[in-house]
């Protein structure tokens, strides 16, 4: 491998002369150099200063089955062989995103049969609300063009993404948004449950914030909602469970469209293949990406509803929308052996009976009772730490973001890669860790909590 004539210095130095990092201070990485990870294998990741690192957040929330796949190194490099490359326009097609349609359509919900791929989830977002948009067209009725989101919701990084997305400060950047998206409150119950209220109250609460949109819109105008079933980079909000069959209710007495956004959630995390499965929700659009592929190609797959697909095949007209990569026949074959892998090693169902439960258990058992800890939370293979100065009226270090940047530091320095959003801690294993991984992490979490502690003293 090339990389190896180079010193690590060297590449750091090249590091910060020439790459711009995503979601990144580029001053502050200048000063303090990147982290050079150069291989991984199952559930750690190495790093070029030595460290071998436990990946709490599998990748980007991605690696689902975990590092050094060989049958997927061989599967690409077949493809890649037979056939590199070839589009999917013009009437065209490769036997590798046929094949993942029709593996897709199986493990889908019902009536969800038909495939949009791109290559991330970004790109599939994007084309969730360009063909929302045309089926409505499509129906005669473009005036139902507003889609409702939420804050704090993370949709991707395009301009479609970010606008969908419900995340200030990206907005702030944004200098003018894709018109007609609306945000409602997230079901975020540990900030915003009332005294007094219950989990069950406020998910009511909180879902009917969209029906007040809608009919503040004008339901005629109102093309779909869209939501990811637990929101992630937004600090792993797991709604309650009144929740989204609340939403579900709403969506379909005002017919809007239901679009999930699976890119997280989907192909096992949650226990099976997709949230909507793990909490009955029946969607009209999925937008998956991420560990689809486990990470090991960029790949996204819009999964599409019937009534929208319908739609497209009865009344024709081109949709003009697509990616050059769209179907990339290396990316797909990558899929279908990955798919292949969780199914062969029944890694959703050990999320589902074994490690799914065990994780949130754990995480309460042994830091719950920790000072800094506000609240544990988790569900499937997702979860979060809530922190705070102080328990009981959950007030929070000043300035926020500190406190749970250093529980992340030390968890990082103690072999344990993980992630902060203001101040919650998430967590978003491989789906291969057993429960002495889990018990691993814990361990690695808890001492990070105590250095934590100990430099937030006086604070
Ligand atoms: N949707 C969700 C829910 C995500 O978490 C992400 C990425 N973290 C995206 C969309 C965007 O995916 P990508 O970064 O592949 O464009």
């Amino acid at each position: 491998m090339t990389y190896q004539n180079y010193s690590l210095a060297q590449l750091r130095q090249a590091d910060a002369a020439h790459h711009l990092h995503p979601f990144t201070d580029h001053k502050d990485l200048r000063a303090a150099g990147s982290r050079i990870v150069s291989r991984a294998d199952g559930p750690f990741v190495y790093d070029m200063d030595g460290n071998e690192i436990l990946d709490g957040m599998a990748g980007l929330w991605c690696v689902n089955v975990g590092y050094g796949r060989d049958e997927l190194a061989e599967a690409a490099f077949e493809q890649m062989r037979e056939l590199p490359y070839y589009n999917s326009f013009f009437r065209c097609s490769t036997p590798t995103p046929v094949l993942l349609a029709k593996k897709l359509a199986e493990i889908a919900p019902d009536g969800l049969n038909q495939v949009f791929y791109g290559s991330s989830g970004s790109e599939a977002n994007d084309t969730a609300l360009r063909l929302v948009r045309h089926y409505w067209a499509l129906e005669g009725r473009p005036e139902k063009n507003r889609v409702i989101s939420r804050d704090w919701a993370y949709h991707g990084s395009t301009i479609a993404g970010t606008s969908l997305g419900g995340m200030a400060a990206m907005h702030h950047q944004l200098h003018g948004a894709v018109p007609n998206i609306v945000h409602v409150m997230p079901p975020y119950a540990y900030e915003l449950a009332e005294a007094g209220e219950s989990d069950e109250q406020f998910g009511l609460r909180a879902a009917r914030a969209l029906e007040e949109a809608i009919l503040e819109a004008g339901p005629d105008t109102v093309a779909a909602f869209i939501g990811e079933p637990v929101m992630g980079a937004g600090g792993v909000k797991i709604p309650p469970a009144s929740y989204w069959p609340e939403i579900q209710r709403i969506c379909r007495k005002y017919d809007v469209l239901l679009m999930l956004d699976e890119v997280i959630t989907g192909y096992g995390r949650t226990g099976a293949w997709f949230a909507a499965q793990s909490m009955g929700i029946e969607p009209d659009t999925i937008t998956t990406a991420k560990a689809l592929t486990s990470g090991y190609q960029p790949l996204s797959a819009l999964l599409v509803g019937d009534r929208i697909a319908t739609a497209l095949v009865e009344k024709g007209g081109e949709f003009f929308h697509g990616y050059t990569y769209s179907g990339h026949p290396v990316a797909c074959a990558v899929a279908l052996k990955n798919l292949e892998i969780i199914e062969r090693e029944g890694l959703i169902e050990r999320v589902r009976d074994e490690t799914g439960p065990y994780l949130g258990q754990a995480l309460r058992e042994k830091l719950g009772d920790h000072d800094l800890v506000g609240e544990v939370r988790g569900f499937g293979l997702l979860a979060a730490v809530e922190i705070v100065k102080d328990k009981k009226t959950k007030t929070r270090f000043d300035p926020v973001g500190r406190a749970a940047g250093l529980v992340r530091d030390h968890a990082i320095a103690n072999g344990l890669m993980m992630r902060a959003v203001n101040d919650t801690m998430i967590l978003s294993p491989p789906l291969i860790w057993t429960k002495e991984t889990i018990d691993m992490a814990c361990e690695r979490i808890a001492k990070a909590l105590d250095l934590a502690r100990r430099d937030l003293q006086g604070a």
